[in-house]
């Protein structure tokens, strides 16, 4: 390391292991798309594009600016799954060579006649936050602007449950959507959770984000990909009864030995983090001691004699799980890995 700064290691060999065990749940048929949005959630959008791209057969993102970037470093298909919603994007999208998820029907107003564009349509099916009603679908599949190479699709609420009476009421209702519709038309369903907990649903195409990084589903071993770790600056004695921190947070239960570490919420560790949260030093399980603050995380090394400055703290690590870090804060995976700040430095291998 060269400047002081919290660091993002990426090993993307985890990721295509991930990804081959995800794909050994999956039916023949389905192809594997890799969800890249939010900065592949905060691993590095280009490179990892880059690394994975013999690994997968399409890639999913959000924010057009995010396809045009996935575009200059491949030729394989890429989604935009929220659509688009001004004449500029369309625009961008024909030359970019870009599907186009549909959720309402202002967006096929916009689209109009520019059928080059491959069409994923995105049907309600219980969750309630995008997507068409059947009502819709079947105006839309009467009046022709759906035609047999679209995709139709449908996004899972509670698949991470799977006794949640939820998910059968929207695979029932997927069923009666593409009863609609002609059969050749092709289907999918899948994000990570439902993969997992029904991987007889992934049809001709898979959508997984969150487990190819390896958060999320403890039971399955998958890889954490990614490491936020920084170096240790500051290391003092404390004796029992003092109180370390903003808010003088944490006491000391005896006397002490306590490790600044270079990082804080300004890198995207969350200001929420109880005490008690494991992080490793040296390949050493040590607990957070104190509130964090802005750019300093205080940690108890009483019982580690052999930690000096310099040394790296990881917060999480293929290790030391991200999904740990995440449960005991009552946080999901998918926030830490994209809350990481501008300001840490990401290297990806
Ligand atoms: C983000 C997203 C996914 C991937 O979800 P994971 O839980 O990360 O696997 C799949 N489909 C859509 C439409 C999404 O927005």
């Amino acid at each position: 390391m060269t400047a002081y700064s919290a660091e993002l290691i990426v090993d993307s060999s985890k990721i295509v292991s991930n990804i081959s065990q995800l794909k050994s749940l999956m039916s023949d048929e389905a192809k594997f798309m890799f969800i890249v949005k939010s900065n592949a959630y905060g691993h590095g959008l280009k490179e990892i594009v880059q690394k994975i791209e013999s690994n997968v057969d399409a890639f999913g993102v959000v924010r057009i600016e995010e396809a045009i970037l996935v575009r200059s470093v491949t030729s394989k298909p890429i989604l935009l799954m929220q659509g688009i919603y001004t004449d500029s994007e369309i625009h961008i999208a024909i030359e970019n060579n870009l599907q186009v998820v549909v959720h309402s029907m202002n967006q096929f107003k916009l689209i109009g006649n520019n059928n080059e564009l491959g069409l994923w349509i995105k049907i309600n099916t219980g969750m309630n936050r995008l997507g068409l009603s059947y009502e819709e679908l079947k105006v839309a599949y009467e009046k022709g602007i759906i035609s047999s190479d679209s995709v139709l699709m449908t996004h899972m609420a509670c698949a991470n449950d799977p006794d949640d009476p939820m998910n059968k009421m929207q695979i029932n209702n997927f069923e009666k959507a593409f009863n609609l519709v002609e059969r050749k038309t092709k289907r999918s369903i899948s994000n990570s959770a439902c993969l997992v907990n029904f991987p007889e649903l992934s049809f001709d195409w898979v959508r997984s984000g969150i487990a190819a990084y390896g958060g999320e589903f403890k039971n399955l071993n998958l890889r954490t990909a990614m490491t936020l770790r920084a170096p240790i600056i500051s290391i003092r004695k404390i004796k029992k009864g003092e109180r370390v921190g903003y808010g003088g947070r944490k006491k000391a239960s005896k006397d002490m030995k306590i490790a600044i570490v270079y990082a804080g919420y300004a890198d995207g560790i969350p200001q929420t983090t109880t005490d008690g949260t494991k992080v490793l030093v040296n390949d050493k399980l040590a607990e957070i001691f104190g509130r964090v603050s802005m750019d300093l995380v205080s940690i108890d090394i009483t019982n580690l004699p052999k930690v000096s400055e310099n040394d790296l703290v990881s917060f999480w690590s293929e290790e030391l799980s991200i999904n740990e870090f995440s449960n005991n804060n009552g946080l999901i995976s998918y926030e830490l890995m994209t809350r990481i700040s501008k300001r840490v430095k990401v290297k990806v291998t």
